[in-house]
């Protein structure tokens, strides 16, 4: 039994969703799950829709109008038929949304946000599936949400393994015995049925939650680069892919932030040894890079770049020294505020971390700091996360910067820099 997963640039237009007919044709006619998310930025959208209709714009309707015409152009560029059962199938969920729209927005929003933005994945699978039936494929569209079970922590569910396990046992193998199912990423149930999601680029994580369930042989996510890289092509010119990389180093890439595959997806398949591939959607034929329990020490150094930091450092205001009571403290806060370190670093008397500069999050989370600590914050920064460094790979990076932080580990070296162009 094998996964397939497809992210939103594989499915962005009609001609990306024939690409990938192509493939599942090359592919084994069974045992395959096909994993999809929305289509191109369906979800940014969506989610722009739900805080519309959250906050009460007037522009909801119209929002809703453009993420419809999208998706009926493609479905008119797949089917020439005009009575194909997929329009109505796709126009119904589509009434779903708008029966919501048309109710006071009384509930929770990150409630809503779920029930809103879980649709991109529905009519994604919808889409694909029909046009995989119309190619002939044995292809079935299933519910993610009848397998897929969370706590009721909305927007990001937190998986239920023993439930999920046992309804992909009971009934998703059956139906991949037979051919293949096409079902959606990022999306699940509680156990009252409603809709929840798992945090956003959440579709590799349910790649690797269906795949640990089914305990299939193989799961490939396919992207729109060669594989994984050593760096993203967007901050550096000269990239090389990896052919092959451990469960382990690949949970450390994406830990510190490699955009590639979602962070939550290795350890489910590194528990039950699943390989899992990272191939090119563009390029099928390419080998992609192979990333398994073999222990395979990375060829190149890698680099990952996260812009707009905060350095946050916090001292104690009477200038004693930062003890662990403190530091449960100051954890606690950043857990409440649901921000996440980065980095940190801390020395007898202040401790710093970089954050993502989220302005509303950051400014709470520092007042609320602010009331035991004296807190010192500077902004536009770049965290910069280089695993098997050297100093020739240091010197690379921080040209032209000043580092306001430096974090080395055997492996891994982490730095916070500031553009010396910035400080004059
Ligand atoms: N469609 C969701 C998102 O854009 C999930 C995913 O693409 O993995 O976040
Ligand atoms: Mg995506």
């Amino acid at each position: 039994m094998e996964v397939y997963k497809f992210g939103g640039a594989s499915v962005v237009n009609a001609q990306a969703v024939k690409n990938l007919a192509e493939i599942i044709k090359k592919a084994a006619q069974t045992q395959l799950l096909i994993v999809i998310s929305a289509m191109g930025k369906t979800t940014n959208k969506l989610e722009e829709l739900s805080n519309a209709y959250v906050f009460g714009q007037d522009n909801t309707h119209e929002l809703l109008e453009d993420i419809k015409t999208y998706h009926f152009d493609i479905i008119t560029a797949l089917f020439s038929d005009h009575q194909h059962p997929v329009y109505n199938d796709v126009a119904n969920s589509f009434v779903e949304i708008e029966w919501l729209l048309e109710e006071e927005a009384n509930d929770a929003p990150d409630y809503i946000y779920d029930q809103i933005v879980s649709i991109g994945e529905l009519l994604s699978t919808k889409i694909v599936a029909a046009y995989l039936k119309e190619n002939g494929l044995p292809v079935s569209w299933v519910d993610a949400r009848n397998f897929i079970k969370t706590d009721n922590t909305y927007r990001e569910g937190k998986v239920d393994w023993d439930k999920t396990s046992a309804e992909v046992q009971k009934h998703l193998k059956p139906v991949l015995e037979k051919g293949i199912a096409v079902t959606q990423g990022f999306i699940g149930s509680t156990s009252e049925n409603f809709t929840t999601t798992l945090g956003r680029e959440g579709s590799d994580y349910s790649a690797a939650i269906f795949s640990a369930c089914l305990d299939a042989t193989a799961v490939t996510i396919w992207k729109d680069v060669p594989g994984v890289l050593n760096a993203d092509p967007k901050w550096f010119d000269q990239t090389e892919k990896i052919p092959q990389l451990s469960y382990h180093d690949a949970i450390e890439l994406t830990y510190y932030g490699a955009t590639v595959i979602h962070p939550k997806t290795i350890k489910p398949l590194q528990n039950k040894n699943i390989p899992l591939y990272v191939r090119s959607f563009l390029h099928p034929e390419g080998e992609g890079t192979q990333i398994n329990g073999e222990n395979c020490p990375l060829p190149v150094p890698s680099f990952i770049f996260k812009v707009n930091q905060v350095l946050i450092s916090i001292f104690p205001k009477d200038f004693s020294f930062i003890i662990e009571e403190n530091l449960s403290d100051i954890f606690n806060l950043f857990h409440q505020h649901k921000v996440k370190v980065n980095t940190m670093l801390n020395s007898a008397i202040s401790f710093s971390v970089s954050v993502d500069n989220d302005e509303e999050k950051i400014s709470n989370l520092i007042s609320d700091l602010s009331v035991l600590y004296k807190v010192k914050y500077n902004k536009g920064l770049e965290l910069v996360t280089i695993r098997y460094y050297n100093q020739d790979t240091i010197n690379r990076v921080s040209t032209n910067k000043e580092i306001l932080l430096e974090v080395k580990s055997r492996h891994t070296c982490q730095m916070v820099m500031k553009d010396k162009s910035a400080l004059e």
